[in-house]
């Protein structure tokens, strides 16, 4: 399935603000972003003036689809989907993003980062209903059980995640099972998504 896999913190850098990409050295001086906080390249400094609407927008879009590990293709997907859902097409958007289950693997302390969420997903270390799932977008369902395969817990990588991360599970998921079981109480609302986007102007962009 195909990934980004270049330099991530080139990413935040584009956007000239944390992507929380990578998760301790985010929280850590190392973070590229604390020493040169200007776009890469040559001419990195010199993309920090104001743009137009259209660079608002476009820059918005491609934040959003970083934040989330997603490629242009699917996401295109997600907004088509988003808007032929009742209700706001922005919020429909970040909804089904929130509901990928790399993403559900993030928000429950298990991966430091979501790209590591998504690396334990493809692994076969989460379940969904008791049952193995393998695939980081799979979108999970009001009333789902995400559950972390029981001969997983002990790996040195999340024991140090649950340990160490201590991250508050979202109002929509209950957390069980000392931490290792998630259920998906509600869908989630906008106010419980806290990601930095304001996906109105996706959408401006989309629906030129
Ligand atoms: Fe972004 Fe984290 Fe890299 Fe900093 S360390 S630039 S927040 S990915």
């Amino acid at each position: 399935m195909a990934r980004y896999t270049g330099p991530v913190c080139r990413l935040c850098r584009r956007e000239k603000m944390k992507l929380f990409l990578k998760g301790p050295k985010c929280d850590s001086m190392k973070c590229p972003i604390e020493r040169r906080p200007y776009p890469p390249g040559d001419h990195g400094r010199d993309r920090m003036r104001q743009g137009s609407e259209y660079l608002a927008q476009l820059r918005e879009k491609q934040k959003t689809r970083r934040i989330y590990g997603v490629l242009e293709k699917q996401f295109v997907n997600l907004y088509e989907e988003a808007t032929r859902q009742d209700g706001i097409t922005g919020e429909n958007l970040l909804r089904m993003l929130e509901l990928r289950l790399d993403n559900v693997a993030f928000r429950a302390g298990w991966g430091a980062s979501r790209s590591q969420a998504r690396q334990l997903v493809r692994h076969g270390h989460v379940l969904v209903n008791h049952k193995r799932v393998t695939i980081p977008s799979y979108r999970v369902r009001q009333g789902d059980v995400v559950t972390l395969a029981e001969a997983s817990r002990q790996l040195i990588v999340i024991r140090h995640n649950v340990d160490t991360l201590d991250r508050q599970v979202p109002p929509w998921l209950e957390a069980g099972a000392e931490g290792f079981e998630v259920t998906v109480r509600i869908l989630p609302l906008r106010e419980h998504i806290d990601v930095p986007v304001r996906e109105q102007l996706v959408i401006e962009l989309y629906s030129k």
